[in-house]
């Protein structure tokens, strides 16, 4: 049976990552090798990264002044590594969600930070509107999607200072002014390759502008000096970022991409909207994300959720249970995720409504 998957991350990757990344551990690059095995200062590795660096750039159109990397750590790293070298004095923030919040956290440790707002006590369902960033502040750092409440910001906030923001579930999924941010970072397992490599986008002229001293491993400037290969970088994420890149290229970009992903997620929230047994969580429209859809059974219907995991899980939908934070389901459609996906969720949906 064809299986559908919205995993939230880990999650599904386009075939044309998946052949290549398994023909490049057979053979790569035609040097009978398995990609598994050479060094990452071979030419042929290093024009791997090369090449994911010029797209990476190309499909965001970023401008002169800026660096891509290519880190090990997770986003998770970067909730430190970001306070660590551009928090001089102060730091604003926004608290969307679990990430938000972990990511305040880490920033304490290095100098003052202002929550500018929560939606903490809504669950949140919402991302706040209505906050003043303060003009002091070095940075402000919000969360473009919020994976496990299905919400996000697409467009960048307007904000009297440079922006910072962790775009690890929907990076790719529509063209951003880079020129408004100090510095973007995104893990890869959500929109691009395996776990295992972090993209940071980074303005040189944002960095040496703290007195701390900093761990050689933990300065941005080591990554940006060695062309991300002052180590040994994640070989295979990285091959394999680079397949994907390529087929969002050969899609027409991140504008055609954010077309057949509005779409989707249109197709998707449409059968929520029209259902007398689903609903979604996220309470208001605009902040709805079209990367990871939450809804749950309406209260006349929930005890039939689990009834509906496993007859979706029996159509073969894999990862539609929602976040242990949020209940329900989550349906997270990532751009590898084709329409017939989101069509057969639907198919599944409207056959369960109709039994019941
Ligand atoms: C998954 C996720 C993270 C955590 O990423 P790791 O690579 O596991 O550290 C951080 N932020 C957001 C928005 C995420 O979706």
């Amino acid at each position: 049976m064809k299986k559908h998957n919205f995993y939230a991350g880990p999650s599904i990757l386009s075939q044309y990552t998946i052949e290549n990344t398994a023909e490049a551990i057979r053979n790569f690059a035609g040097t009978g090798l398995s990609i598994l095995e050479v060094s990452h200062r071979s030419k042929e590795f290093q024009a791997v990264i090369d090449e994911a660096d010029a797209l990476v750039k190309e499909l965001l159109d970023i401008p002169e002044g800026y660096h891509v990397l290519f880190l090990g750590g997770g986003a998770s790293l970067e909730f430190a590594m970001v306070p660590m070298n551009l928090l001089a004095k102060k730091a604003a923030y926004i608290d969307t969600g679990v990430w938000a919040h972990k990511a305040i956290k880490e920033a304490k440790l290095f100098g003052e930070v202002e929550v500018v707002a929560s939606s903490k006590e809504a669950n949140y369902t919402y991302i706040p509107k209505d906050y003043t960033i303060p003009a002091d502040a070095d940075y402000f750092h919000y969360t473009s999607n919020n994976t496990i409440y299905g919400t996000e910001t697409r467009f960048d906030p307007v904000s009297p200072v440079p922006l910072v923001c962790d775009m690890s579930s929907d990076i790719f999924s529509r063209p951003f002014d880079v020129s408004k941010y100090d510095l973007i970072y995104a893990g890869a397992q959500k929109n691009l390759a395996p776990a295992g490599v972090t993209i940071v986008i980074v303005k040189e002229s944002a960095l040496g502008k703290v007195a701390r001293a900093i761990p050689t491993m933990l300065d941005y400037r080591t990554h940006i000096a060695k062309g991300s290969m002052f180590n040994t970088p994640p070989v295979l994420p990285i091959f394999s970022a680079l397949q994907t890149l390529r087929y969002y290229k050969q899609l027409g970009g991140v504008a055609a991409i954010e077309k057949v992903d509005i779409a989707k997620a249109g197709k998707l929230y449409d059968a929520i909207d029209d259902s007398r047994m689903f609903v979604g969580t996220v309470t208001a429209p605009e902040d709805r994300s079209i990367m990871n859809v939450c809804f749950v059974m309406k209260p006349e219907y929930k005890e039939l959720e689990k009834d509906f995991i496993a007859f979706a899980t029996e159509r073969g939908m894999v990862g539609i249970k929602g976040h242990r934070d949020v209940g329900g389901f989550r349906a997270s459609l990532y751009n590898a995720l084709p329409m017939e996906s989101v069509d057969a969720l639907v198919a599944c949906m409207k056959e369960f409504e109709a039994k019941h």
